[in-house]
This record gives C-alpha cells, sequence and structure tokens, in this order.
C-alpha cells in the first residue's frame, strides 16, 4: 500500500534565515532565502521518499503562499501554490494522507527567542486559542491534520518553536536547524548541515507514523483571538457568529471544519484590510 506524505512549509524557521530582508517579496535577500526555503523543502521530500513515501504534496504556506521555487523543488512532490484558499497552511489535505511534516517553522507571538515569531498576521495577531489553549501555527497545523486523523511527525524551525511545538505534540521529530537569541538574530547550522538533519529527522518521522498519534479535535471547536488594536477586531467581527469577547478579542465555536474557514476567512480580511 502506498504511502501519501504532506509536508507544510513556512519560511521563518529556515536556517540562516533571521530578518523580515529575507522572507518579504521585493526585499533585498528574499530570492535567496526563498532558495534556502525551497533546499530544505526538498530535504524533506527525499526524507520522506527514504522511508517509503509513495506520493508527496508540498504546501506553501508563506505569506503570498508563492515562495519555493517549482523548478527547484524535489521533483517527485508536487507543489500547492498560491491563494485564495480554504487553509492557509494546510490547503490540500485530507484523510487520504498518511503523515505531515512542517517545515521551516517559527513559535508564536510573544515567544523569547522565537526568530521572527508571529501567529499568522504578525502586525495584527497578538494570540490564538484554540479550546483555550494558545497554540503556534505548526500546533493549529497539527489540529486540521488531526481533524482529518492524521499526524504531524516532523517539524523543523528554531530551538524555541520546536521545544513550544513538542509541548503539544510531544511523539513528533524536531529538527533545530538554529538557536535564537532574539527576534532578529540566532546561531544557526549551514544550509547543508540543516537540509541533512532535516532529511534525517523526515525519515524518521515518516518511519515512525504509526506510532505517532494525531492530535484529537473537539466537535464543536472554539476559537479565540486576541487582535493588537480594535479595528482588527471590529473586521473580524462582521464574520456573522464571531462573539465580540473584549475591545481587541473575539470568539468563534463551530464544527472544526467551519471554524479553520472562518479562521481563514478572517485572516484574509485582515490581510487586504
Ligand atoms: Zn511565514
Amino acid at each position: 500500500m502506498g504511502c501519501k506524505v504532506f509536508i507544510s512549509a513556512d519560511m521563518e524557521g529556515t536556517a540562516g534565515i533571521v530578518s523580515g530582508l529575507q522572507v518579504t517579496r521585493g526585499q533585498s535577500e528574499y530570492v535567496r532565502g526563498r532558495l534556502l526555503m525551497t533546499r530544505e523543502v526538498s530535504a524533506a521530500v527525499e526524507g520522506a521518499l527514504s522511508a517509503g513515501a509513495t506520493e508527496v504534496v508540498v504546501c506553501d504556506g508563506h505569506a503570498d503562499m508563492q515562495n519555493i521555487l517549482p523548478e527547484e523543488l524535489h521533483p517527485e512532490a508536487r507543489l500547492v501554490r498560491g491563494s485564495i484558499r480554504n487553509s492557509l497552511q494546510m490547503q490540500g489535505i485530507d484523510g487520504t494522507f498518511d503523515a505531515v511534516l512542517i517545515t521551516g517553522a517559527h513559535a508564536a507571538a510573544g515567544t523569547p527567542q522565537g526568530v521572527l515569531d508571529h501567529s499568522w498576521v504578525g502586525s495584527m495577531v497578538h494570540n490564538i486559542r484554540i479550546d483555550g489553549q494558545t497554540l503556534n501555527e505548526a500546533c493549529l497545523n497539527a489540529v486540521v491534520a488531526g481533524y482529518y486523523g492524521v499526524p504531524v511527525v516532523m517539524v523543523s524551525g528554531d530551538s524555541a518553536t520546536i521545544a513550544q511545538t513538542k509541548e503539544f505534540l510531544p511523539q513528533i521529530e524536531g529538527a533545530v536547524v538554529k538557536e535564537g537569541y532574539s527576534r532578529y538574530s540566532a546561531l544557526s547550522l549551514h544550509p547543508e548541515k540543516a537540509c541533512a538533519l532535516i532529511r534525517e529527522s523526515a525519515r524518521l518521522g515518516v518511519f515512525n507514523r504509526g506510532k505517532i498519534k494525531p492530535v484529537k479535535v473537539k466537535n464543536p471547536l472554539s476559537m479565540e483571538i486576541d487582535f493588537f488594536k480594535t479595528d482588527m477586531a471590529d473586521a473580524a467581527e462582521l464574520v456573522p457568529g464571531v462573539e465580540r469577547l473584549s475591545a481587541r478579542s473575539i470568539a468563534y465555536a463551530a464544527d472544526p471544519e467551519t471554524v479553520f474557514k472562518v479562521q481563514e476567512l478572517i485572516l484574509m480580511r485582515l490581510r487586504y484590510q
């Protein structure tokens, strides 16, 4: 029987990346940053294939979701690219997949030594909670995967991100490619060493997928978002069913699939505000 692997790729947790210049389209280092990202994703593809994956789908989930260089990506992977979509970083996931890998992950907004820490929209989202628990993007992705019965088996990023993710997902393989000193500085592995580590972590994660449990997802599921400013909560409140908790906070509860979609709708509304 075949083994299908889904790779959700972000950018900030890539080895060598410490600043907005490297992750923002049009900035001076972006062209090189996207190549670093693409190579790490390809390393994860290689690791998955070496553990027996017969099908690999990569989802580009950073900013405009068109960062991975298609021609440089491992040729065995198919690529989810561009917006608009149902899910920022998990577009294309369903119950036919056997394992999820997350590359380039970063810590939740407000994490000490988390390189480029933020939650979805850095300038707007202060905190996001699912069923009362603050989660980083990797863990939020694991909730989506869990809804479809698929385990996240490997995450790569800085040390603070891996430690934070392991609190929620203790069984995963964690590939630490850099140690943050602050939001904008880190001690990083060389990209080649980082790729070797990711390759091996991906291989181990996919190989051990049967031992790693998917996240159990409640139904109905509740989501709360704290924003930085009141106008952001004003905008989110336009979505029917959204409850205003306070000047800067909103809540929404429904079946998980609807919660995921509403989260995406609110984020999209904010991005184009
Ligand atoms: Zn990102």
